[in-house]
């Protein structure tokens, strides 16, 4: 079987906060196939940003462990973590964040760009990664010419264009009118599909979490529910509870 993409164990993440101490997630077990998609839903406060920075290495957990394809996140150095994070995943957050100075190619470029390769490189995969979000006659206009919706998808062409394995997406559409979030959600289907990618999206959108083929349910910082529904992927649940047992009792 193939190594899972992502695996955590017994996560935690406590802050401290005007000397008091908040334990944001509280022993998260969890493991996500390649090429999954999964909603990630609960409340406001549940721990849902904090869990999707830990996975994406923007933040560091205060206990458990973590893989991400096959490789222990636990005690390396920042300058390993950012060059797995630049291998390995791409971010859409809530707001898009986007260079305002920067045409919408530029933008998409832009990850390439800051590692230091060139246009010339970057330029044919990020026109068709445009295309593929239906923007590829948009590649000239600036964030400021394009509506919510277009620059959520200039955000996940973007989030796509160094090919990574794994989409971090928070809330994506949570700035978005239902019409518009329909059409992104619809997006991150066809990015799966298209390219394998492994999608972990947190939303407050029920109806596009009902969609999706597995729900998360987070609430206090544990995982509360993980359904998997359709046909599709009947021994996965099973096949990775297995892998994560031993270490989970441990
Ligand atoms: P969600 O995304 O599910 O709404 P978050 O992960 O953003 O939840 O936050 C979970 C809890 O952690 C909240 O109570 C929040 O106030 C707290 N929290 C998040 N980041 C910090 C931080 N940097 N310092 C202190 N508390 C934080
Ligand atoms: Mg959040």
């Amino acid at each position: 079987m193939a190594t899972p993409l992502v695996v955590v164990e017994d996560l935690r993440k406590m802050f401290v906060h005007m000397g008091r101490e908040l334990h944001v997630l509280r022993g998260i077990d969890l493991t996500i196939e390649q090429g999954e998609v999964v909603a990630m839903v609960g409340q406001s406060g549940a721990g849902k940003s904090t869990f999707l920075h830990c996975i994406g290495t923007l933040d560091m957990p205060t206990g458990g462990r973590i893989k991400l394809a096959g490789e222990d996140l636990t005690n390396l150095s920042s300058s390993k973590l950012a060059s797995i994070r630049n291998r390995t995943i791409g971010f859409v957050f809530q707001f898009h964040h986007l260079l305002p100075e920067f045409n919408a190619l530029e933008n998409v470029m832009m990850p390439g760009l800051i590692q230091g390769r060139s246009r010339k490189e970057l330029e044919p995969m990020a026109r068709t990664l445009l295309s593929e979000v239906g923007l590829g006659e948009r590649g000239t206009h600036r964030p400021g010419e394009l509506s919510g919706g277009e620059q959520q998808r200039v955000a996940l062409a973007r989030a796509l264009v160094l090919s990574p394995k794994l989409i971090l997406a928070d809330e994506p559409t949570g700035n978005l009118d239902t019409g518009t979030s329909e059409a992104m959600h619809q997006l991150f289907f066809e990015v799966n599909r298209k390219h394998g990618t492994t999608i972990v999206v947190v939303t407050h959108n029920l109806a596009f979490a009902q969609s999706m083929p597995r729900v998360v349910r987070m609430r206090d910082g544990r995982i509360e529910a993980d359904e998997r529904r359709g046909a599709s992927l009947p021994d996965a649940s099973t096949a990775a509870a297995a892998s994560v047992a031993p270490a989970a009792e441990g």
